[in-house]
């Protein structure tokens, strides 16, 4: 089939469906390879930053700061400040759709501590982050495409999308496989958005839910477009032991503290200031130190998160869903008992390099691809750095999803449609008959396993130029041995298995990206840890990565991008003590 758009979205999450919101007078389809509310963003516990002032003093320029700070300075300091100034207004917006956040007495939306939300410039923790129980993300989710149905944007639901179009410099499309039947549909816009979440599936042990593959990030990789800062990925302190689903940082918020196997509440030995609320870099490696030192619980590789001390009734009202998870996963009772708890992979602080409007930028000139916009896990623009404070992400879905929408909105008026290239669906086409038609015997599900093993292994909270070189020699024999894979299920209805091959082949991408970008930075900071360069090295690296996919099999580019630095004292780079 052929369908012709306004805009086409890839994506339901928060950044895909804010952005839909904003074109009220175009015609919008959102594309999804899920049914849109269960996105990812739907996970999401703890809350979204903004400095409401609601519970104590607060001003956008402290949390600007708290980003710039906790990014390690790998942050564009003019996209933070539009985040911090813009999520204020953005909450509102979303409060006024009819999200129901929890309340103070007198009626305004309640706030709570984050780690690596302080007041005053590095003061003491402040409560910033709005919140609706620990389901958050759920709460967004549901009332934003509640508002999306009111404003008739067009939803195909299942779709998974293949391939960006370009014509003569210019995005013009995308072509997307119907999960249902089998059938390769091509969409023609004057403006696609990639709002499609991260990769942390890449990693055995992660937060990310199955769908978490990474591709918009390889889509747009495989059209020449540069990836940007893939090796800053974040390990979030809390997973399930083993399991690696997420106990949300509003834990530690509400007065959790981590134990370890001596029985010591140790991150007041390393961070006596923010403790157990220090960013979460820093507390992921002080779990590692810990456990490398011996005081693992039974000398194994976790330790435990402790939330007796709050109460049962604590827990039931702030911390519902957590502690259910704790039950149903480890069988454990977080009133009575500590909960064993691992680093997870969780975040992509990298992705697609944009714009403060949301359009992609092709290189270190900042040069846009007209009509091509990403938001949200899937883009670096860069509000993060080299590490992202938690609560972060939704502030950054909603107010970039904003603007990309808002920007969208005036870019179709001022535009014609690019014609469609030659034979639009060729590449898609051939992607899926391929692995149709494969009689190589390799199986999908070994490579995964493989990959996600060694990424755990290798590509973890430390990293070092040993590790990543055994890395990357894992992930090209992946890659060599991808190409032989061949299916079980050859028919075209739900063919799961189909899918499941597809997306592996945006996984093994983003590894490949996130690895060469890791090997190449000589230096610690955030959340890119080496063991063989532990210092912050500004005069060489206070840079972005840019990894552009060469024509050859394993072939990478690497070019770097200047980090924007405002000129201001106070947000000059400063070694990260708290
Ligand atoms: C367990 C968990 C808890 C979190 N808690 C918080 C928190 O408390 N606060 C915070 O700020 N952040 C939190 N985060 C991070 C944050 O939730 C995510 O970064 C964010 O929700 C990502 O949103 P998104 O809109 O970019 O993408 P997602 O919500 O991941 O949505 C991606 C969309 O893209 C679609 N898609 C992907 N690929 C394709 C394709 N090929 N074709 C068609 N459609 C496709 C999917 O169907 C989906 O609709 C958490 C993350 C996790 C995993």
């Amino acid at each position: 089939m052929y369908y012709k758009f306004d805009v086409v979205i890839v994506g339901s999450g928060g950044a895909g469906l804010m952005a839909a919101m904003q074109l009220p007078q175009a015609s919008v389809a959102v594309l999804t390879k899920l049914y849109p509310t269960r996105s990812h963003t739907g996970a999401a516990q703890g809350g979204v930053a903004a400095a409401l002032g609601n519970r104590e003093e607060d001003h956008w320029k402290w949390h600007m700061y708290d980003t710039v700070k906790g990014g390690d300075y790998l942050v564009d300091q003019p996209a933070a400040e539009i985040l911090a100034r813009e999520a204020i207004d953005a909450v509102y917006e979303l409060e006024h759709r009819g999200l129901p956040f929890n309340r103070t007495e007198d009626g305004r939306i309640d706030q709570r501590r984050f780690g690596g939300h302080t007041r005053n410039f590095g003061e003491a923790p402040v409560r910033r982050s709005c919140y609706a129980a620990d389901r958050t993300g759920h709460m967004i989710l549901q009332t934003m495409y509640q508002n999306a149905i009111k404003n008739q944007v067009r939803f195909f639901n299942e779709y998974l999308v293949l391939d960006l179009l370009i014509n003569d410099g210019q995005a013009c499309g995308v072509v997307a496989l119907e999960i249902r039947t089998g059938e390769i549909h091509t969409f023609h816009a004057k403006a696609v958005l990639f709002a499609t979440g991260g990769y942390g599936r890449a990693w055995r042990v992660t937060s990310n839910a199955f769908a978490c593959m990474g591709d918009g990030m390889s889509i747009a990789y495989r059209r020449g477009i540069p990836l940007e800062d893939m090796e800053m990925y974040q390990f979030h302190p809390t997973g399930i032991y083993k399991v690696g689903v997420l106990l949300s940082e509003a834990a530690r918020g509400e007065g959790a503290k981590l134990l370890n196997g001596k029985g010591q509440y140790f991150m007041e030995r390393y961070m006596p200031t923010l403790k157990d609320l220090a960013p979460r870099d820093i507390v992921s490696r002080c779990i590692v130190q810990e456990i490398k030192e011996g005081r693992g619980v039974d000398g194994e590789d976790y330790v435990l998160l402790d939330v007796r001390h709050l109460g049962a009734q604590k827990i039931a009202e702030k911390l519902p869903d957590i502690t259910d998870f704790a039950r149903n996963y480890l069988g454990v009772e977080p009133i009575t008992e500590p909960v064993p708890i691992q680093p997870t992979a969780h975040y992509a602080m990298g992705g697609i390099p944009t714009d403060i409007d949301a359009r992609v930028v092709i290189d270190k000139h900042w040069t846009p691809f007209p009509g091509f916009y990403a938001a949200g896990e899937v883009a670096c623009v860069s509000v993060h750095g080299a590490n992202r404070l938690g609560t972060n992400s939704l502030v950054d879905l909603i107010v970039f999803g904003r603007r990309a929408g808002k920007h969208m909105a005036k870019f179709i008026t001022e535009t014609n449609y690019a014609p469609l290239p030659s034979e639009p669906d060729g590449f898609a086409r051939e992607l899926v008959e391929h692995l149709s038609r494969s009689t190589g015997r390799e199986s999908a599900a070994r490579i995964r396993s493989a990959l996600q093993n060694e990424m755990d292994d290798k590509v973890f909270v430390e990293r070092s130029e040993s590790s990543l070189r055994h890395a990357l020699d894992t992930i090209e024999g992946l890659q060599d041995a991808y190409k032989k894979v061949e299916l079980q299920d050859k028919g075209k209805l739900f063919n799961t298995e189909m899918v499941e091959a597809l997306e592996l082949g945006f996984l093994l991408d983003c590894a490949e990206a996130t690895i060469h970008g890791a090997l190449a930075r000589t230096e610690s900071r955030g959340a890119h840890y080496r063991l063989d360069y532990p210092r912050r090295d500004d005069v060489n690296w206070l840079k972005h990565t840019l990894a552009y996919k060469g024509t050859k099999a394993h072939d990478v580019r690497l070019d770097y991008k200047d980090v924007i630095l405002i000129n201001d004292p106070l947000f000059q780079p400063k070694e990260r003590k708290y």
